[in-house]
């Protein structure tokens, strides 16, 4: 039954690898970030095969899963804590990203009653502005009360992110910042630090032009590694050793027909609110898919394998497509494929409605349940 959701863990793994070789090259540790995919276990073990040093989620669930499904790479809690979950924090993870006194505190005294050493690595606020600390002072004096007062932290090294919600670019003047923040922070603890994180997937490109500053020595790469998509459709990088076709949506045509392309009546509002501008081309040949806006959120970023089709639009559960020109005479019973952007994935990844189906060499092609996700 359809939709599936089928996953290359050949292919992933490669593209883990192939992104580590390049990071390795250049002094930078990858932690692989599983958020993409919704932390599918299986996904989780083809990307720690590939070589990572850490294995990094938002959500402590995903962790856990891949923990239960044997993977052995110690794990990064890259969503700032909640103080609630402090205690799973220091029980599931080995290292976190922070930049709150009292969260860190809790990590501190969670760590204490579980006989363990948490690390931590502060985020600097370099102008994306989501999480980090934005005033200099506060990230010294941050740095010095985890090297100094929370004795059951160790400050491991700053880091920041860029581009998730600023759209800010990780430019080499960025990166030569949180140096001079790193270099800044060691002077006050009288020690260096053992890490300098410069950022998530839109860092990348500071390795491929080979003008990463030295000192940035750790990298937080979920994307590239996922979809390896954005390096060659946002930036126009020579992408030819990452597979973007890891993960492939399979839907079902439900209803093939010749219909106008301009809706016949009076426009007001579509299923979502929006008073959509239609072109009309005259009668063209479309179908139907079985698969909705719920299922993967964002229209313009399913991308039909095959290039004669378009996706013209969607409702909560039918994808509309023109295959006027379509490679293919498709009838009712057919199956449209989708190569995924990151956002699509995220959904369809944890959809209890689609099927995961693993192929180029994962463990069992059984699908897993919503539950078992
Ligand atoms: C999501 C996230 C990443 C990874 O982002 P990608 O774009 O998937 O590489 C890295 N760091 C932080 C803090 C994140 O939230």
């Amino acid at each position: 039954m359809y939709p599936i959701l089928e996953i290359d863990l050949g292919k992933l793994e490669h593209n883990a690898r192939e992104i580590v070789k390049r990071c390795k090259a250049r002094g930078i540790e990858v932690a692989g970030v599983i958020k993409g995919c919704s932390g599918i276990p299986e996904c989780a073990a083809a990307i720690a095969r590939g070589g990572c040093a850490y294995l990094a989620s938002s959500r402590l669930g995903q962790l856990e899963a891949a923990r239960r499904h044997g993977v052995e790479l110690p794990f990064m809690m890259i969503r700032i804590p909640m103080l609630s979950e402090a205690a799973e924090v220091v029980r599931v993870t080995e290292v976190s990203l922070n930049s709150e006194a009292a969260t860190l505190r809790r990590l501190h005294e969670e760590a204490g009653k579980q006989g363990r050493v948490h690390k931590v690595i502060l985020m600097a606020e370099l102008g994306d502005l989501r999480e980090g600390v934005w005033d200099r002072r506060e990230l010294l004096e941050l740095a010095l009360r985890t090297e100094n007062e929370w004795k059951n932290l160790t400050l491991q090294g700053i880091g920041t992110n860029l581009g998730c919600y600023g759209s800010i670019a990780p430019t080499v003047e960025k990166m030569e910042e949180l140096v001079r923040l790193a270099e800044e922070v060691e002077r006050a603890i009288g020690r260096k630090l053992a890490v300098v994180s410069g950022g998530a997937s839109t860092s990348f490109p500071r390795v491929m032009d080979e003008n990463m500053p030295a000192r940035v020595n750790s990298l937080r790469i979920g994307e590239n590694i996922l979809f390896g998509r954005d390096l060659k459709d946002l930036w126009g990088y020579d992408t030819h050793f990452l597979h973007s076709d890891v993960f492939v949506l399979k839907a079902e045509i439900i209803e093939v027909k010749t219909k106008p392309s301009h809706p016949v009546g009076e426009i007001t509002f579509d299923a979502f609110r929006n008073r959509p501008a239609y072109t009309d081309r005259g009668l063209r040949r479309r179908a139907l898919a079985a698969i909705g806006r719920v299922d993967y959120a964002w229209t313009e970023q399913i991308l039909p394998r095959d290039a004669g089709v378009t996706v013209l639009g969607a409702s909560s559960d039918h994808t509309i497509l023109d295959i006027e020109e379509a490679r293919r005479d498709f009838i009712v019973g057919d199956v449209v494929e989708f190569e995924l952007c990151y956002g699509p994935a995220v959904f369809l990844s944890h959809d209890p409605d689609v099927r995961v189906v693993f192929t180029g060499g994962g463990n069992t092609p059984a699908p897993l349940s919503g539950e078992e996700r």
